[in-house]
């Protein structure tokens, strides 16, 4: 009786349901992963804000740039925490969308000016949030908080190697090859006229991508803009076991889709992909259209992908499984 009792918890423990990659028990509950994107249950050019809620309610806002509707979008909610990758104007957001689905999925409206404070200062200050920055965006980030009524010591720096706790939630920065500069427009004009005039860019030290480790077990590692870069199997993968990932596919700019996935497949190898930064119309009436980078995407990769249709709730298991909602 009794080694059948003991063979039985162990069976239980084997189980792939219960068991996060790094071997650890997943914890309790489901993440929430919302797209705020410009178009209603489609993923179109300019999205990249995601929306992760934590079992405990901890509530990340990632990467707003232009499709967060200002701090008053009702779809953020509560937000405890605002992550950016780097400043470029689709991250940062120079300009909002006025209202849901205004302009077209592959060329959105964002008549809403930002400048000089940005979209993602904004909600910041109006959320009174943390705002959890790599490279050397905080003491820019404090100097903007503090210029939009805010308090600079809502910034918080989070250089690779170090961690951030918001509630349950551990959030760390890790390295993404890409560059860091900010537009003129959100810098004094005299110097941004300067820098202008000699055909110069004002860098912030290196962009970021980030690994945010949830109470269930759920560990998402967020690319931001990036190439293909040794870190995601030293780091991402062997260091903190990422088992969803969520990865920019766009080409140009970031990784392509046969770079993303061999990125996934080969390198962070984790349970489940969300797409991401497709600089597309990827999807019409909520499905993939065919031969866009994102189906292409969808098609070379070995782990269920999914594409994050605005305004839907993707949740997942502490193993990085899509239990609902996908
Ligand atoms: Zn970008």
């Amino acid at each position: 009786m009794r080694r059948w009792t003991i063979a039985l918890a162990a069976a239980a423990l084997a189980g792939c349901a219960g068991m996060t990659p790094s071997g650890g028990p997943a914890g309790p509950g489901v993440v929430k992963v919302t797209a705020l994107g410009s178009h209603d249950g489609e993923f179109c050019a300019r999205d990249r804000a995601l929306v992760f809620e934590d079992p405990d309610g901890t509530r990340i806002l990632y990467d707003a740039g232009f499709t967060v509707r200002g701090a008053d979008d009702p779809r953020l909610g509560k937000i405890d925490a605002v992550l950016i990758s780097h400043l470029h104007g689709d991250h940062l957001g120079p300009a909002h969308q006025p209202s849901a689905n205004a302009g077209s999925c592959g060329n959105p409206q964002f008549s809403v000016s930002d400048v000089p404070n940005s979209n993602t200062v904004n909600i910041v200050v109006a959320k009174k949030a943390k705002f959890l920055v790599g490279g050397d965006m905080n003491t820019w980030f404090m100097h903007k908080v503090k210029a939009a009524g805010g308090d600079p010591a809502q910034v918080q720096l989070v250089r690779f190697g170090a961690s951030a706790k918001v509630g349950g939630v551990k959030v760390t920065t890790v390295p993404a090859a890409h560059t860091n500069a900010v537009d003129p427009a959100f810098i004094d004009k005299q110097l941004g006229d300067m820098l202008r005039a000699n055909g110069l860019l004002a860098e912030v030290g290196p962009p970021v991508g980030y690994v945010v480790s949830f109470s269930n077990g759920l560990v998402v590692y967020l690319s931001g803009d990036t190439g293909v870069i040794a870190e995601q199997d030293v780091v991402v993968r062997r260091y903190y076991k990422a088992n969803l990932a969520v990865i920019n596919i766009g080409d140009v700019f970031t990784t392509g889709p046969s770079e993303a996935a061999y990125v996934i497949d080969d390198l962070v190898k984790p349970n489940s992909v969300i797409a991401s930064h497709a600089n597309e119309v990827a999807t019409q009436g909520g499905k993939l259209i065919p031969g866009t980078r994102t189906a292409t995407f969808v098609k070379l990769v070995h782990v269920p992908a999914y594409v994050p249709l605005s305004g839907k709730t993707m949740s997942f298991d502490g193993g990085g499984k899509c239990v609902a909602g996908c």
